[in-house]
């Protein structure tokens, strides 16, 4: 598999903020990626760094096999970090035209890309007459003039009406699946749920979880459980060895897992520390639960 991107143990500071904390994670070619996150997470430092517009406080980052320079190797990357701004008096097609004049790229490019995002019909209109979606949208078709290996987007989504935001995800989904590599950071769980494939799930500047989306989503579950003698029935559940954790909700008692156990099996187990039960249920968490539940222990951690 090749390698777009290597972080490793990037910290960054900003003064007493410690804005990231021994981030690594690699980025491979063909994938898309989510970095997901609460507001202040992290995710456009994270971004800014790799795109050399940020400076790290410690660690590495290297582009590709790491042979060439971050400034040659940014040629090949797409990246939307900050609000689109073009000319307001300049049509769509002028204002794509002049970028491919400035980064010596064929113009022909620019109806491909036009096409691509959907603006085709719109080129011969001036930029400020455009929707916020629409000046995203050609943001996107800006960024991708020259093929790059890789597009980054940073809350590709945010501030526009929910038929925007269809329209966008549509793009990114059809630009993954022409082979281009995406990062995109966003703080909506089912935007990363939506569009991409792999996640790395940030809080307060440190990784949560890395790895595949539905990795994510397929843990091994929890248990509801209730028995006329809760007290019991949680001592006698810290002595299994497939339970990672235990707490209570309105008189349910709450069985999260680290290893797969059957709902007859626990009860066996139960029955014979002579524990009764008087309800029984397995649950699988869903992404929305799962990734509350991360960024919630992350916070007992703390505390
Ligand atoms: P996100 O993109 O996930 O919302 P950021 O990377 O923007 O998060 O911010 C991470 C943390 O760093 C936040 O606590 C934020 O306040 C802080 N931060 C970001 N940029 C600066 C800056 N230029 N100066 C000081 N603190 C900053
Ligand atoms: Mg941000």
């Amino acid at each position: 598999m090749e390698t777009i991107l290597t972080i490793e143990n990037l910290n960054k500071r900003y003064g007493r903020i410690q804005a990231l904390k021994d981030v690594s994670f690699t980025i491979q070619k063909g994938r898309v990626y989510g970095i997901l996150g609460p507001n202040g997470s992290g995710k456009s430092t994270t971004l800014g760094i790799v795109l050399n517009v940020v400076n790290k406080s410690s660690g590495n980052y290297k582009w590709f096999d790491g042979k060439v320079e971050t400034h040659e190797a940014l040629k090949k990357v797409g990246a939307i970090i900050e609000r689109p701004n073009f000319y307001p008096y300049m049509t769509a097609e002028q204002n794509l035209k002049l970028v491919c004049k400035i980064k010596n790229i064929n113009y022909s490019k620019v109806t491909e890309k036009l096409e691509l995002v959907g603006l085709n019909d719109r080129k011969d209109s001036k930029f400020s007459t455009f929707s916020l979606g629409m000046k995203q949208r050609l943001a996107i078709a800006s960024a991708l003039l020259n093929d790059p290996e890789i597009l980054i987007l940073d809350e590709p989504t945010n501030g526009l009406d929910p038929q925007g935001i269809h329209q966008i995800r549509d793009i990114i989904r059809k630009i993954a699946s022409q082979g281009t590599t995406i990062l995109l950071a966003s703080h909506l769980l089912d935007e990363v749920e939506k569009v991409c494939s792999q996640v790395i799930v940030l809080r307060k500047g440190e990784i949560l979880y890395s790895g595949s989306v539905d990795g994510m989503a397929s843990n091994e579950g929890f248990f509801e459980v209730q028995s006329n003698d809760n007290l019991l029935l949680k001592t006698a559940l810290q002595e299994h060895p497939a339970v990672e954790r235990i707490s209570e909700e309105e008189g349910k008692v709450l069985v999260y897992l680290k290893a797969d156990l059957t709902a007859s099996d626990l009860n066996q187990f139960l029955f014979s520390k002579n524990i009764v039960l008087s309800h029984l249920v397995k649950r699988k968490n869903s992404l929305e639960a799962q990734f509350l539940e991360l960024t919630k222990n992350a916070t007992a951690q703390k505390n």
